[in-house]
């Protein structure tokens, strides 16, 4: 087993550390990660400037490598060839905050793992509802715990294809941990606000501020889960097809003639998933 372990917070987080540590159990363990902090960075392939690999060496002695990419650039080197052993498991993680309903599109932790997708490669993404913007404070115990309880799991069955996993830690003492839910997507709700300011020279300038997002506690889903102190693991795929919209969808005239919408069905269902179909 060959697991290559991520994460947005950057090399030096010590979420990362802990992670990688735990994962030694499973097996070999190889580190690609950011140089900086790539938080909310989305899903990005870094294509206008070459990218950069430097060895380092972790808290631990660990070694590493980093890369001035993003984190699913990291993933695309490790996969592509920048690891020489074939990467059986993508684990990402551990961030420093909830990753959380549509928090995933903006995630670097999350997005990681999807880049591991386009690979063919399962993986999971792990993230501590922290609470705290400060890394090096925080403790990585229970979430790596679950992340270990999550990942012998995994590798006890199989993720069908183009499956992975969004796991969320409640910041709870252990003892206190009520265990782990099967959840869906929950509804973040975003409170940023646009800061605009003027730099010296008079030119204006604007920060997305704000404050930390909140979500609406639904049972069964993640933002539910972690608010009555369980982890949520959510199954998520890249297929962001809406398809509770297509019956509405297919009854509209699409340049005058109905049922186009039908016809686009077969086509989607016959693209393959996982196997890099994107290049
Ligand atoms: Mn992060």
């Amino acid at each position: 087993m060959h697991i290559l372990v991520t994460n947005d917070d950057g090399v030096t987080a010590p979420g990362l550390l802990a992670l990688a540590q735990a994962m030694r159990e499973f097996g070999k363990v190889s580190i690609v990660a950011p140089d900086h902090d790539w938080s909310g960075g989305g899903h990005v392939k870094t294509l206008n400037r070459p990218l950069r690999v430097r060895r380092v060496k972790l808290a631990d002695g660990s070694d590493a490598l980093t890369s001035d990419g993003a984190p699913s650039d990291c993933v695309a080197l490790a996969l592509m060839g920048l690891l020489k052993d074939k990467v059986d498991l993508v684990v990402s993680g551990v961030n420093t905050a909830a990753n959380l309903g549509h928090d995933v599109t903006y995630s670097g932790t999350v997005t990681a793992v999807m880049e591991g997708i386009i690979w063919g490669v399962p993986g999971v993404a792990v993230s501590l509802d922290g609470r705290s913007s400060s890394s090096a404070d925080l403790d990585y115990s229970l979430a790596v715990k679950v992340a270990a309880d999550v990942v012998r799991t995994v590798l006890a069955n199989e993720l069908p294809q183009g499956t992975f996993l969004n796991v969320n830690v409640p910041y709870v003492p252990t003892l206190e941990f009520k265990g782990i839910r099967l959840t869906r997507q929950g509804l973040r709700v975003y409170r940023d606000r646009l800061d605009k300011r003027t730099d010296p020279r008079g030119n204006d300038y604007y920060w997305i501020g704000g404050d930390r997002p909140t979500g609406v506690p639904h049972e069964g889903t993640d933002v539910g889960a972690l608010f009555e102190g369980f982890a949520s693991v959510t199954p998520l795929s890249l297929d962001l097809t809406a398809f509770h919209a297509m019956p509405l969808l297919e009854e509209w005239l699409w340049n005058g003639v109905a049922d186009t919408a039908n016809e686009l069905i077969p086509v989607l269902a016959a693209m393959p998933v996982g196997e890099a179909a994107l290049h």
